[in-house]
């Protein structure tokens, strides 16, 4: 059993999930994994996306309520 289902034809170039390929009948072995970096060389992209660079962008963020509110709602809870 291949580590790798995807497999990819070495003489047509099909991609099957069996290591003979099902167009051809030659030899399949596993197709190259993706490449991946541990950077996120689409970052950019995404924030352009996302509107991150925008001023009205962190408006729309989570916030916690105000300090003084929390202690005077935890006193009065305590009471
Ligand atoms: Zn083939």
């Amino acid at each position: 059993m291949a580590k790798q289902r995807m497999q990819q034809c070495l003489s047509c170039g099909a991609f099957s999930l069996k290591t003979t390929c099902p167009s051809c009948g030659e030899r399949a072995q596993a197709a190259a994994p993706l490449k991946w970096s541990p950077e996120d060389h689409r970052a950019a992209l995404r924030r352009k996306m996302n509107g991150v660079e925008e001023a009205s962008w962190p408006a729309q963020l989570a916030t916690l309520p105000n300090l003084e509110d929390l202690k005077s709602q935890a006193a009065s809870e305590e009471e």
